[in-house]
């Protein structure tokens, strides 16, 4: 059940109402209703204010305006736009923009089910629906017969693929308790979330949708890329984004933080990765205001994300031989953290596209 949002019309003012509308067109057309965008005015916010379910009618509102939207479909300042005609509506009383209404909290609890989460984790409850509308495609580097960078630590050996994984893992659930749209690229059939500290490798990752992962890296590359490419123009017009996670290996003495990468080409993908950033150095200034976080921002040729059709950021989430940014991805509360803070910085860049 959705709610609309109703102007109270005192009674006077109806009838004036009525008689303007009855002079002006006749009542039976659907006419779209038209509002002339100001400062500050996005897509979801004008579709809230004006009661729409933002996930229902995005698209068609999208659709509506193309020719008048901006870059990433921002409105723009002072042009006039169409709001969707509502389904079950009559069409002949204007929805009233109401200029600084409260964005309505939907709610509906829901639940949602997905085996990949494994069994502890399988089940989600949607608790909001700040990203609805959003898709993103999270990939996880490496996998199959590629464990990627591998440390060790008390004897065990820690494969990058396990660890980025377990994060990307944590991140695409919380990303759906927000009410997006995630599509898990590479993918273990039995791993789920795993709240150990050493994850023991395994070879068995497929590429979505169920394919077996080549040993060559440019052929492994060029199948995730592909797998992306073609989601991606399945929802062309929709907003998308690309999320590369990986755990990088130095020198052990370097510690090197998260590090955030964009391709040159992308002012979005830049900007998404700088949202990011900004976001850990919250975190950590509020979390850890001590420990001074040392990770950058900066432009570096990738395959992966110089190919994707989305907007992507490449991700890598310390080094595998370092012992600081070793409990960062042993632990797994650590890993959580990691996964929630990427999803407020994800949460943060979803609004900014939509302004
Ligand atoms: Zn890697």
């Amino acid at each position: 059940m959705h709610l609309n949002i109703k102007p109270r019309y005192s009674v006077p003012k109806i009838i004036v109402f009525i008689l303007s509308l009855s002079l002006n067109f006749p009542l039976v057309a659907q006419e779209y209703q038209t509002f002339k965008a100001q400062k500050g005015d996005g897509i979801y916010s004008v579709l809230k204010q004006n009661g729409y379910p933002y996930s229902e009618y995005i698209n068609k509102f999208i659709e509506l305006n193309k020719t008048n939207l901006g870059k990433d479909n921002a409105l723009i300042i002072g042009k006039v736009y169409r709001l969707p005609l509502k389904n079950d509506s009559v069409a002949t009383q204007p929805a009233k923009i109401q200029p600084k209404a409260k964005p309505r909290q939907e709610p509906v609890p829901e639940k949602t089910v997905n085996e990949i989460f494994g069994p502890a984790y399988r089940e989600i409850n949607i608790k909001s629906k700040e990203l609805a509308g959003a898709i993103y495609y999270l990939e996880s580097g490496h996998g199959g017969p590629d464990p990627g960078a591998m440390g060790s630590l008390n004897g065990h050996s820690l494969c990058e693929d396990e660890y980025a994984y377990d994060v990307t893992l944590r991140l695409a659930r919380s990303l759906i308790e927000r009410g997006a749209t995630v599509y898990m690229i590479i993918r273990d059939p039995n791993d789920g979330i795993r709240d150990q500290q050493y994850l023991d490798p395994d070879k068995d990752e497929v590429c979505y949708p169920n394919s077996e992962i080549p040993l060559s890296q440019v052929a492994r590359l060029k199948q995730s890329t592909d797998a992306v490419n073609a989601l991606h123009a399945k929802n062309k017009k929709k907003f998308q984004r690309l999320v590369v996670i990986h755990v990088d290996s130095r020198d052990e003495k370097k510690n090197i933080d998260v590090f955030f990468y964009y391709d040159k080409r992308s002012n979005t993908g830049k900007r998404l990765a700088n949202t990011l950033m900004q976001t850990f150095e919250k975190k950590y200034a509020m979390h850890q205001p001590n420990r001074g976080y040392s990770g950058s921002v900066s432009e570096r040729n990738l395959y992966v994300i110089k190919n994707a059709l989305t907007p992507a950021v490449f991700i890598e989430l310390g080094n595998i031989n370092h012992t600081r940014d070793q409990q960062r991805l042993i632990i797994p509360d650590n890993r959580q953290a990691i996964a929630n803070w990427l999803r407020d910085g994800l949460i943060e860049d979803f609004k900014k596209s939509i302004k």
